[in-house]
């Protein structure tokens, strides 16, 4: 052996063992573990102090590879960048690690392992109340976006809950447990003038509660009610110019300029009095706003909100919204580039998911579920803006699956009624997810997680 290969480290094999370890790296004297294939022992105590982990930069060993640190409580640990992160990530697990920084928000998955208790529940065949609620608050709106699925939800001018059906109902939920309301779906929200004191309402019984609305026609007056008691606010906005505004949402321009000192407003009371309440925008995706997406990440970041996020349209089971999913294919290049505009207070994220069904074979691009019943329901309930229960969005007015009325039963005595479960029931058993319901609805992440655990492989004790 030639004294150059006596100087390189040599493994049992008789090859040159590779190392990611600096030479400088401070070694134990009482070392208790080994690295990797190395025989050196490396003093991790050492490792920690600030200036050996600047030393470390000489880990940057492998051509093209760059190294970052990530620190969780008093750990830190070692991000390869480069070559390496443009491989496919071999598994599907989405919590955070190293190599995988914690998502500070979920947009595309769901949380249900967060709710043990309800998925006990019904595992025992109890009944139990839902963890989270969407909630239309009216069943009209003042814009008339390009994209909006209620064109397909019998919208009707003027028609909403009444206040004391929804403070009652708000009021029921605290008792139930319900853990969180969505003032989402069918029309716009703010048009409801009881949507403040709901909130306020929904704070004092432990109730968390977020809306989506197009923003116009908050009360400003109420502002620090909504920030003060709203986990978050999504900004429904699909353009990031005056033009796109009234090209998508078929609005005046002037209400761009409106919506956007609205928004400007909002972040600095929310700064100003360290309120909680996330603020963020939201793009439906369509081909007429492919080119408003950059504009908007960068507004996104000159308006200070803490997220925007870009998700495609959801059609109907009738496709009556016409969308062809195939153009979603053309912007991905786009989207990357929009999630570049991240930075540690603004995440910009495309719900790639269900914009990349686009590439499925055209059975699962056309609606075709990886499961074959809906048990999402009773978890996820839907409401509709003139207090009618049904189980879900997409069966709005379909009186099979009507549950009863807020103005007419308490929603504490609906949850806990028959009829309530019977239509529940009626929906896992005889609903074809395949070809009745639309495509990618609000429960699907949650369905194919029940269904997981309802369909489990052999040997589940080998974890
Ligand atoms: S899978 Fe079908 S029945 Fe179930 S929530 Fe979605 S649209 Fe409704």
């Amino acid at each position: 052996m030639s004294d150059n290969e006596k100087d390189k480290q040599m493994n049992r094999f008789g090859h040159e063992a590779k190392t990611m370890i600096p030479d400088d790296a401070p070694l134990a004297r009482n070392p208790g573990h080994k690295l990797r294939t190395s025989n050196v022992i490396v003093n991790r105590k050492a490792l920690t102090d600030e200036q050996a982990l600047l030393d470390s930069y000489k880990l940057d060993k492998p051509t093209g590879q760059k190294i970052q640190f990530y620190s969780e409580g008093n750990q830190t640990g070692v991000i390869r960048l480069g070559e390496v992160e443009e491989h496919d990530v071999p598994n599907q697990f989405t919590g955070p690690s190293y190599r995988n920084p914690p998502q500070r928000f979920r947009f595309d998955g769901h949380k249900m392992m967060h709710h043990l208790d309800r998925i006990q529940a019904w595992q025992n065949g109890e009944r139990f109340a839902p963890i989270h609620i969407d909630m239309g608050l009216t069943k009209f709106c003042n814009t008339a976006c390009i994209y909006c699925y209620a064109v397909v939800q019998n919208m009707t001018k003027g028609t909403m809950i009444g206040r004391d059906a929804l403070l009652n109902y708000i009021r029921d939920c605290g008792k139930l447990g319900v853990r969180s309301l969505g003032f989402i779906g069918d029309g716009e929200p703010t048009l409801n003038p009881a949507l403040y004191d709901a909130t306020v309402l929904a704070a004092e019984v432990g109730v968390d509660t977020s809306m989506a609305t197009n923003g116009l026609l908050i009360d400003m007056d109420r502002a620090h009610d909504l920030l003060k008691n709203m986990s978050w606010i999504r900004f429904n906005l699909s353009a990031g110019t005056r033009e796109g505004f009234r090209r998508v949402h078929q609005s005046k321009e002037e209400n761009f300029d409106l919506l956007v000192e609205k928004i400007k407003a909002l972040v600095k009371i929310k700064k100003e009095y360290g309120y909680k309440c996330t603020l963020g925008l939201q793009m439906v995706l369509v081909p007429e706003c492919f080119d408003e997406v950059i504009p908007e990440a960068k507004l996104g970041a000159e308006l200070g909100v803490d997220y925007f996020v870009i998700k495609h349209c959801s059609d109907s089971e009738y496709k009556e919204i016409g969308i062809n999913y195939d153009e979603y294919l053309k912007v991905g290049d786009i989207l990357k580039e929009a999630e570049s505009y991240s930075n540690d207070s603004y995440v910009v994220q495309a719900k790639w998911n269900k914009i990349n069904a686009a590439s499925e074979s055209s059975l699962y691009k056309n609606g075709f579920r990886k499961y074959d019943v809906c048990h999402g329901t009773p978890f996820l309930l839907q409401i509709s803006g003139n207090g009618k229960v049904y189980p879900c969005g997409p069966f709005f007015n379909k009186e099979r699956f009507y549950i009863g009325d807020l103005h007419e039963t308490s929603f504490f005595d609906m949850v806990m009624s028959d009829r309530y479960w019977a239509v529940h029931q009626d929906i896992a058993n005889s609903v074809d997810v395949h070809k009745d319901c639309a495509i990618g609805c609000r429960q699907d992440y949650v369905n194919k997680f029940l269904w997981d655990l309802k369909n489990p492989p052999e040997h589940i004790n080998f974890i």
